[in-house]
This record gives C-alpha cells, structure tokens and sequence, in this order.
C-alpha cells in the first residue's frame, strides 16, 4: 500500500499540441515544487490517463506536498489518497486505513460514504457492489461511524483502474489555470504594494512565466523598500519556482525628473521612464509584455487618460489584470496569496516621496511629450537598463 497524491488538471478545453504541451509543463512544474520538499520526489511525478500522480509520499511530508501543489497553476485539485494493487480485499484494507486516518479530522458524529469508479471494465466486480463491500468492511472496522450517503463527513472515493486503484478522500483546490511557461514570458511591475504582485499571480495563473522588476531609488528609498520586494518575490516564487528579480537602478532618473521637470507631469514622467526601461529589459529577456497592478481611479495617475499617456512609450503591450478590480477583491487575493502582510508593512516607495501635492489627473500626450523635453530619455533609460541586475533573493 503506497501513498500517493492524485493531482487533476484542467483547460480541457486543449486540444492536441496544446494539450501535450500542457502536460509536459505541468509535469515539469510539478516535479521542481516537489524536489524543494524531496530531492528524489521530482522522478516520483508520473502521468497516467488524465490524471499526474506523485508516489511514494511520507506520512510526515504530506502536508508539505500538498500545500506547495497547492500553489502550482495548472492543478485544479490535489488529492491524498493510497495507490494500491486491483484486488478487493486489499481495496478494502486501504480504505480502513484511508477513513481511520481521517477519523480525528472530522467532528462527531462522524459519518462515511464509499464512491466507486470502475474504470477498468474487467475488473470482475461492479461498482455498487465494490461500494457495498467496501462500506461493509469500513463499518466492521472503524468504531464510531455511520453511512450517510448524502451529507458525509469522509467521501471515500475508489478509482478502479488497470493496473492500480486509487482510494481517496477530499481535495485541495490548486489555483487552477495553465501551467507557467505555457504562455511566453513576461516582466512584472512591482513596486511592494498590495496590487503588483497580485496582478503577477494572475499572470502566472495564465501560464506567463514571470520576471520580476522593481525600480529603486537609493538612497531616497532605503534597504527595506527593496527588502520587501524581495520578500514579495519569494512567495511568487511558489508559484513560478523560475521567477527572477531585476533591480533597476532609478536615483538618477528620479532626481533628474525633479530638477527638469514640471510639477504637474512628474508622476507621469517617471511611469514613462519606467515604461522605457521595461521595454528595454523585456527585449533583453525575450519578454513578451509588461505587467503592472494598476487598476482603474484609484490614484491620480491611474485614470484611462493618464494609462494610455504611460503606455505609448512602451514597446511591449501593457497588461493589466487587475484593471476593473475593487480594492477589496484585490486584498483577497493578496490575503490568499500570501504576500497581503508583506505588502501592508510600512515602506518609502520611491512614488510616496515624489508625489506632487496637485497631480494631474487627465494629462494630454503633447503636454507629455512636452515635460521630457529637458531630458535625455533615450539615453537614461539605456543607462538604467544597462545598470539592472539580477538580486539574488536567495
Ligand atoms: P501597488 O500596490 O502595486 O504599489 P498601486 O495601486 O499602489 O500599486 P502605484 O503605486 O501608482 O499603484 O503603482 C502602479 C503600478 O506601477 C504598480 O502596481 C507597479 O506595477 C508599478 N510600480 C510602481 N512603482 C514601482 C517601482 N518602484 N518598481 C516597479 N514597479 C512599480
Ligand atoms: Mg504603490
């Protein structure tokens, strides 16, 4: 009787190419989440009729596995459950211990229900039978339980197939979507606010194996603002395992955009330079997009006028996932994400310190274009480009 972890997928909407190349990925992802808790657990990924499989699980690690899973996009649900040989006493067996194990999780009273899925047709017994004798066994050996077929407290599911069954109960929903690495490559805005790395997980759930690039601006913002970037960048590292962190160096820019600059258009100035240098480094990554948190009206600088102002000196198309989000579904997903508490600690962005008290709201292209004309844009955003490295977050 093996552990084992079911893992099933979605987007069956794929068809041919797309879908094979879905699955070599997924598998692929699945096997790096799974070596960060095993080294030996990435050649335990196999795949088999629809569904990926990971074996050999230790009791101990179990959680471990199915929490990372958990975070792979691709996988709709995780399930824990045993692998074992075709043969109807050991089914049973395996589900006693399946239901014993899960006895201290549910409250009493405790209640069970056996479903059975022959999908091998010469297995010699039908599927109401294997239930009916399989319930009978568990009810013989687990003291404390009663079937209830509609409302269960342990859905015990048995997965006849050729070769192997599979006994298992409940899920973990993963999050769904296509594997990373499905959909090209992109550069991710983040600033270590709530929304960024929120929009780079929604990214990542269409399958964009993202990058991460964040402007800095040393010393008007410290080590921490950085800190906190890289600490955001590890979680969306459960993610896309691959992520990488580009630092820019943005001082010189920034200050030179508060010498030369009007008052009035300086945010806007630098979201353009920060557009230039992106398009610089996605050319330099073989990136495909830029992504940014930035949603519809919350701040001066994010209204349709100001979006289409920042984006027309960018090479690359600028996406936005959460474009149409309330604040409140945004906090959510960064809450069940997990980078919500990273992103609320207190920080200077190099934005709060450069803000002007009267921004404009609906700035005009030509007044844009205008406001640059004491700085040499082009030769700025080469030289930020060119001085970008990789951080190693560790
Ligand atoms: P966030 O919560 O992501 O900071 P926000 O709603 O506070 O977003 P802004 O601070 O105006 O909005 O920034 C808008 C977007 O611009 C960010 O979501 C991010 O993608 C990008 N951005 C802002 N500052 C930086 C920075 N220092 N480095 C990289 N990207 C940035
Ligand atoms: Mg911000």
């Amino acid at each position: 009787m093996e552990r084992v972890l079911l893992i099933r997928y979605g987007e069956i909407s794929l068809k041919g190419q797309n879908r094979r190349q879905f699955e070599k990925k997924l598998q692929e992802n699945i096997e790096i989440a799974v070596s960060a808790i095993d080294v030996d657990a990435g050649k335990r990924v196999s795949k088999s009729q629809g569904r990926l499989y990971v074996t050999g699980i230790q009791t101990q690690f179990e959680h471990d596995y199915l929490e990372a899973l958990s975070c792979v996009p691709g996988i709709v649900a995780v399930s824990p459950g045993f692998a074992v040989e075709s043969d109807l006493e050991t089914i049973k067996q395996a589900a006693i211990s399946a239901v014993k194990q899960a006895m201290p999780e549910v409250s009493p009273p405790a209640t069970f229900k056996v479903d059975t899925r022959r999908a091998d047709k010469d297995f010699p017994v039908k599927s109401p039978e294997v239930n009916r004798e399989v319930g009978a066994a568990v009810l013989r050996n687990v003291p404390g339980l009663a079937v209830d077929v509609h409302n269960p407290s342990i859905h015990l599911t048995v997965e006849i197939r050729p070769g192997h069954t599979y006994i298992y109960r409940g899920q973990v929903p993963g999050p769904g979507g296509l594997p990373v690495g499905t959909s090209g490559k992109g550069i991710l805005l983040v600033s270590g606010g709530i929304d960024s790395p929120v929009a780079g997980y929604m990214a990542m759930k269409r399958g964009v194996a993202v990058d991460a690039l964040h402007f800095w601006s040393y010393p008007i913002t410290g080590e921490r603002a950085r800190d906190k970037v890289v600490d955001i960048c590890k979680v969306l590292r459960k993610y896309n395992p691959h992520l990488r962190l580009f630092v820019a160096p943005f001082t010189r820019i920034q200050t030179e955009i508060m010498d030369k600059c009007p008052e009035k258009y300086r945010v806007i100035t630098m979201r353009r330079m920060m557009m230039r240098v992106a398009s610089r480094i996605c050319r330099n990554t073989g990136s495909l997009a830029i992504f940014t948190g930035e949603n519809l009206g919350q701040v001066a600088s994010q209204t349709l006028e100001s979006l289409s102002v920042i984006e027309s000196v960018s090479d690359f198309p600028v996406l936005r996932p959460l474009i149409c989000f309330d604040k409140v579904e945004t906090v959510r997903l960064a809450e069940q994400i997990g980078t919500y508490d990273i992103s609320i600690l207190p920080y200077e962005d190099c934005c709060s310190v450069f803000v002007p008290k009267h921004p404009v709201t609906k700035p005009r292209l030509d007044a844009a274009v205008n406001a640059e004309k004491r700085l040499d844009v082009k030769q700025l955003a080469e030289e930020c480009a060119m001085n970008t490295d990789v951080f190693d977050i560790g």
